[in-house]
């Protein structure tokens, strides 16, 4: 499939992008103010026309802009089922009697229909891309590869001691392994250890051998709550980010989702390890979990991506949000307004994820991956236009989200999903399912 966007905006001028399978082939000028005599003009006409020619699909751009789509870093697709199910609760209180009890009667047909779902919502704001963690594998992997998305998938380790659990998740990660062979390249997989305190040393251990023999990226929640540091420290004489190291889990193919509770020596640790930090702003706000030190973990060297976490602690899973509320977060925090400029919070959740998981997405750039998206410059919210990255990071909604293209097909057009409204109503069957 091509695809030829004609007229777009891109970083203030009219351009024409081709697509060419799944990658952006060119981006060519439309040089209105030229004259036709001139070499430049007849270039880029000669490149426009040879697009039009050969493309199967056409887009027309006007008034719209292109811009590369997020990358949520961190998230359990398939808790969209969960959605507003239990709120206002400490976290422990909220997973110990509302959010496990809930997952232990889950089928991978629930997770199937809970990921579409949260696909959908994704789709919808402009995301392509999503590091999850979550029960029943296939479940997750049928609804990314049906959407179009891309995503890294794990086999989820939670063993609490139990050599039992342990050798049943150790048997289920070396058989996805195998199984991953199912789906297409849209989709990673990955190790997913839940938490050091849900985990066993050994299997831990496990995890971070496995993953180097078999190059394998490793997803983590790490030092969420001061509770998780004070249990770590009475259970192993160490903080997390030292008990992790001392088990070799601290290396370049981990993403630690949170990274909440650190001193600035263990940022500078994690730094040097090539560990990357995942900034979830506001489930770390709605289960007062504490403060993500942004500036300082930039400063120590860190790689920082932003994600919406599950949509049972979000509430929803719209990038457009969370890039807002990690910006104002770190300025409300430091007292600072220069503090996470909006460029900054952008590049976190595009360019800077996409790198860690080795994609060459996240950017507007030929022969970069055609994952993109076209925002609507009528929309009131972008409107007058001074700023397009200010104005998506702190003004815009989903709303502004016309056009979503993955892998170089179009998943999103005039804001419409093929087959939304069964994915919707799947959803509303969660409800009599579980209440
Ligand atoms: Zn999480």
């Amino acid at each position: 499939m091509s695809i030829l966007i004609q007229n777009v905006q891109h970083e203030g001028e009219a351009v024409d992008v081709f697509i060419d399978g799944n990658i952006i082939s060119s981006i060519v000028p439309v040089e209105r103010d030229l004259p036709p005599s001139s070499q430049l003009w007849r270039t880029g006409r000669a490149r426009s026309e040879h697009a039009r020619r050969s493309c199967s699909t056409l887009i027309d751009g006007t008034e719209m802009a292109i811009l590369p789509t997020f990358h949520n870093a961190h998230h359990h697709a398939a808790m969209a089922y969960m959605r507003s199910y239990a709120d206002d609760l400490e976290l422990f209180e909220w997973l110990n009697e509302h959010v496990w009890p809930l997952e232990a009667g889950i089928t991978e047909e629930d997770v199937y229909h809970g990921a579409r779902l949260a696909c959908l919502e994704m789709i919808k704001s402009g995301t392509t891309f999503f590091n999850d963690m979550y029960w029943y594998f296939h479940g997750t992997a049928r609804a990314v590869e049906e959407m179009g998305m891309r995503a890294a998938l794990g086999a989820v380790f939670i063993d609490m001691n139990d050599s039992g659990k342990r050798a049943a998740n150790r048997e289920q990660a070396e058989q996805l392994l195998e199984e991953r062979s199912r789906y297409s390249d849209r989709i990673q997989f990955q190790l997913g250890p839940h938490a050091l305190y849900t985990v066993s040393r050994e299997a831990l251990e496990w995890c971070a051998e496995f993953a180097a023999e078999h190059g394998l990226m490793i997803h983590t929640h790490l030092s969420e709550t001061q509770k998780e540091v004070q249990d770590c420290l009475t259970l192993h004489g160490l903080r997390p980010p030292a008990y992790l190291d001392s088990l070799g889990l601290l290396a370049p193919n981990v993403t630690a989702a949170h990274c909440v509770h650190l001193e600035q020596a263990e940022m500078e640790l994690l730094a040097e390890r090539g560990v990357k930090a995942l900034h979830c702003p506001t489930s770390n706000m709605k289960l007062c979990s504490g403060k993500f030190r942004f500036t300082d973990a930039q400063n120590a060297g860190m790689q920082i991506a932003i994600g919406t976490d599950g949509a049972a602690s979000n509430n929803n899973l719209c990038m457009i949000e969370e890039v807002k509320i990690a910006a104002l977060l770190e300025k409300h925090f430091t007292g600072d307004p220069t503090a996470l400029p909006a460029e900054t919070a952008w590049h976190a959740a595009t360019r800077a994820a996409a790198g860690m998981f080795g994609l060459n997405s996240g950017l507007i750039q030929e022969g970069a991956l055609a994952d993109l998206m076209l925002v609507n410059l009528n929309n009131e919210r972008l409107v007058p236009g001074h700023n397009l990255i200010a104005d998506m990071v702190y003004s815009a909604d989903s709303a502004c989200v016309d056009t979503v293209i993955c892998d170089g097909n179009i998943l999103m057009q005039n804001r419409h999903v093929p087959g939304e409204e069964e994915i919707i109503a799947k959803g509303r069957a969660f409800k009599k399912k579980f209440c």
